[in-house]
């Protein structure tokens, strides 16, 4: 356990020899997990937990970083309206590196675009409302869990009839592009880790429809190495049994009410569409736009924008990490053209990226 643990910086947990113990005595065959979330991802990798895993239960990363799954093209319109006259654009620091086909918010911005960094909707708004004779157009980019905060704002905006603000909407829905993964019978997938994370609050049910679906175990566990460690067992434990799973394993995390006004106020601002994935291609009903009835709140009608199929990286092999085919370190480019300061692709970009976790605690010890 030394590699791991200097790994680990002082006063943070440790990984349970005794959770370790557990889940090497239970596999008992081959099992491939998915784990959905790139936090947890990160948070495996920091631990080295690949390190202590039994070898027949092979933990593989799925699309959960949601800057990453942004395909080149929907990079591309962020661009175009940002360069449009009187355009603030309002973005999360992890997509203002992410290149499109040739350009990427970051380099607009060196070029004079006015890009700013925020770290909310509201604070678009807020933005709005301190510029008037601008639009502020916030990048909404997030999985379902992003959405309440967005629709909320962008109710607000519309109470208050704040007119200088819109919204590129780029929320992509998690079951779906899942659902289209787990019908590849190579990738082989047993299992399905969730974090318990914001997901809840909006379609819990989805996932575990998803998983009954697919005959798949399913766990939800924190961000700790341990609470992961714990769903690892879980999921092992319902491979072993061959039990379906009868519960949603979400449920109790968030009280039912909250989530029923939460899926009231999503379908008030938004409908899902078929939408474009990086690496996952186009899937139906996995993408929330914006409704008629707000047009106004809605960049890419305002501007009279399409997301194109644009230009991806040739060298770079996002698509297949994405999805679970490949790993960073199987990528030529990878620790030698494409490192965090120099980065290639936006799994290399964001800090949720699977190449960024892998660089930053694995690089030159695999
Ligand atoms: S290492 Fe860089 S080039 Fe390779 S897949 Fe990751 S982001 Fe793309």
């Amino acid at each position: 356990m030394e590699a791991m643990e200097s790994r680990t910086e002082q006063g943070e947990a440790q990984i349970s020899a005794a959770l370790v113990q557990e889940l090497k005595s239970l596999v008992d065959r081959p099992i491939r997990v998915m784990v959905v979330c790139g936090t947890q991802n990160r948070t495996l990798l920091k631990y080295g937990l690949e390190e202590v895993l039994p070898d027949n239960l092979d933990v593989v990363a799925g699309p959960g970083c949601s800057v990453c799954v942004m395909p080149a093209g929907h990079i591309d319109a962020f661009v175009k309206i940002g360069l449009q006259p009187d355009v603030i654009t309002a973005t999360c620091e992890d997509l203002l590196r992410v290149s499109g086909s040739r350009e990427s918010l970051d380099s607009i911005r060196r070029k004079g675009a006015q890009v700013e960094v925020v770290d909310s909707p509201m604070e678009a708004l807020d933005l709005a409302r301190k510029f008037p004779d601008k639009i502020v157009v916030f990048t909404a980019v997030g999985f379902e869990g992003a959405a309440p905060d967005v629709a909320e704002t962008i109710l607000e905006a519309a109470c208050q009839g704040v007119s200088n603000f819109c919204v590129i909407p780029s929320i992509r829905l998690l079951p779906p592009s899942l659902a289209s993964l787990l019908r590849d019978p190579e990738l082989n997938i047993r299992g399905l880790l969730f974090s318990s994370h914001i997901e809840s609050i909006t379609d819990s049910d989805a996932y575990a429809n998803l998983a009954r679906q697919h005959h798949l175990a399913c766990a939800v566990a924190g961000f700790g190495i341990n609470d992961i460690l714990n769903g690892l067992i879980e999921i092992v434990r319902q491979v072993r049994g061959g039990r379906p799973l009868n519960e949603n394993p979400f449920a109790g995390i968030t009280p039912s009410e909250e989530t029923a006004r939460v899926q009231k106020m999503l379908s008030e601002v938004f409908f899902a569409v078929e939408t474009d994935w990086r690496g996952l291609g186009s899937i139906e009903g996995s993408g929330f736009v914006i409704r008629e009835e707000l047009s106004l709140y809605d960049a890419v009608k305002r501007f009279n924008i399409r997301f194109l199929k644009g230009e991806e990286q040739i060298q770079c092999q996002c698509a297949e990490i994405i999805s679970g085919r490949s790993t960073p370190n199987e990528c030529p480019a990878f620790g030698i053209s494409c490192t965090s300061q120099h980065p290639i692709g936006p799994c290399m970009v964001a800090q949720e990226g699977i190449c960024a976790s892998y660089f930053r605690y694995t690089y030159g010890r695999l």
